[in-house]
Order: C-alpha cells, then sequence, then structure tokens
C-alpha cells in the first residue's frame, strides 16, 4: 500500500492529495509553469471570496482582466495606486480608464486615452511589481536588531554589545608559564638549589677544619 503524499498549494495554499493541479484554484503544480506563476505575482488585488487566499497579481494581469471584461466598474480592487485600500475599480488609477471612466472626475473616456479630455489627469501604467504604493520614498535601509549570522566584521563592531577585540595577554597565559629567561621560574629554582648545594658545602667545611683543629690540639695535649 503506497503512502498518499499531501501537498499544499503554493498560490492558493489549498491542501491536497499530490496532483499536477491545484484542485482549488487551478493552478499547475508542475514545477515550470508554477515559475510562470510565481512570475504573474504583484502588489494589485480583485476581491474575490472564491479566492481568498491568492497573492496578488502584476498590473499587466489585471489590466488584461479589465480589457476583457473579467472585472467591471463596481469591482473592488486595491492596489499601489489605492495605498492598499479597496476601492471600486471606477475610481482606481490606471484601471478605471481601461473600464472607460475617468479616476478623477468620472469622464466617460476611452481605454486608448492617455489622460483625461475632461480634467487632463494622467492614464498610467504601474508595472513596479514590488511597489505597493504605501509609501512615496525608497525603502529605508533597515536596522540591525540583534545579531544576523550573516553581518560582516564592520557590522558586528557596529552593535550595540561589547565589541570584539583581542583578549588581555595575561588571561591567555598559562597558569604556569614555561619561560627560559632570566628571572624566570625555572631559573629561580635552579638557583635556589645552587645556592642551598654551595651552603651545605660551607658548613661541611668548617666543620672538618674544626675537626682538624680539635684533633691536632688532642695530639699535642697527648704528646706532651
Ligand atoms: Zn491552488
Ligand atoms: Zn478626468
Amino acid at each position: 500500500m503506497s503512502k498518499q503524499r499531501i501537498l499544499v498549494c503554493p498560490i492558493c495554499g489549498e491542501t491536497q492529495s499530490e496532483s499536477s493541479l491545484c484542485t482549488a484554484c487551478g493552478v499547475s503544480l508542475v514545477k515550470d509553469e508554477l515559475l510562470i506563476a510565481e512570475g504573474g505575482i504583484g502588489p494589485w488585488w480583485v476581491r474575490d471570496e472564491t479566492l481568498p487566499h491568492n497573492p496578488g497579481m502584476t498590473y499587466d494581469h489585471l489590466a488584461h482582466l479589465a480589457k476583457c471584461g473579467k472585472i467591471e466598474r463596481h469591482t473592488l480592487l486595491r492596489g499601489p495606486t489605492t495605498r492598499q485600500l479597496w476601492m471600486v475599480a471606477r475610481r482606481v488609477a490606471g484601471i478605471a480608464h481601461l473600464l472607460k471612466r475617468c479616476h478623477d472626475c468620472g469622464a466617460h473616456v476611452s481605454p486608448k486615452d492617455r489622460s483625461c479630455p475632461e480634467c487632463n489627469v494622467p492614464f498610467l501604467a504601474y508595472r513596479d511589481r514590488n511597489n505597493f504604493g504605501l509609501d512615496e520614498s525608497d525603502p529605508s535601509r533597515g536596522e540591525i536588531d540583534g545579531m544576523s549570522s550573516f553581518l560582516n566584521d564592520t557590522m558586528i563592531l557596529n552593535t550595540s554589545s561589547k565589541p570584539l577585540s583581542i583578549p588581555d595577554r595575561k588571561s591567555v597565559e598559562p597558569t604556569e608559564p614555561f619561560e627560559d629567561g632570566v628571572g624566570s621560574p625555572q631559573f629561580r629554582a635552579v638557583q635556589r638549589r645552587l645556592e642551598s648545594t654551595l651552603r651545605a658545602k660551607r658548613n661541611l667545611t668548617v666543620t672538618v677544619v674544626l675537626l682538624i683543629l680539635i684533633s691536632m690540639g688532642l695530639a699535642i695535649m697527648a704528646f706532651k
């Protein structure tokens, strides 16, 4: 009995048994065709209760839906020109003129017009896939929040934690250093041993001399 593999559709998130077509959104789950679907992801949404979990689409895809009648003037859209807030299509800049209305003044226009003949507002196409229209400025560079393993050395040194530095020499020295210079513990130990040997030798000499003197004295007394 073979195990049934379960997969999650990367486009709509529906969980299903393994197949080549998503049972919910119909996208092809074959790798190369999935890349095409991924390329269609963008910052525009059509409110659709049958596919509530799908990613947004590109401007060109939305414009295509408008041109072929799959969205209408009262369809709810959101995108870069609505600051991602839901709006009826006839008020959405970039799309309304494709539905034969000026988004600004509501005048009847042709989808081929480049601007409104009534109010002169331009009809533009918004093809930047990564601009959600939330902020007119460039994205901020971001700031370091904690440490990432992808930081370079300069960024690591710039963080608020203690900068990396060469440890104090004392702390890296072994507890019993091995040095062979003058003044090292090894040298002093040898020196001490030598001194004690010399002292013992001196004491022995004094003793021998005293013994000789005593025995000479005794001999002189004996001969008298
Ligand atoms: Zn799907
Ligand atoms: Zn107008």
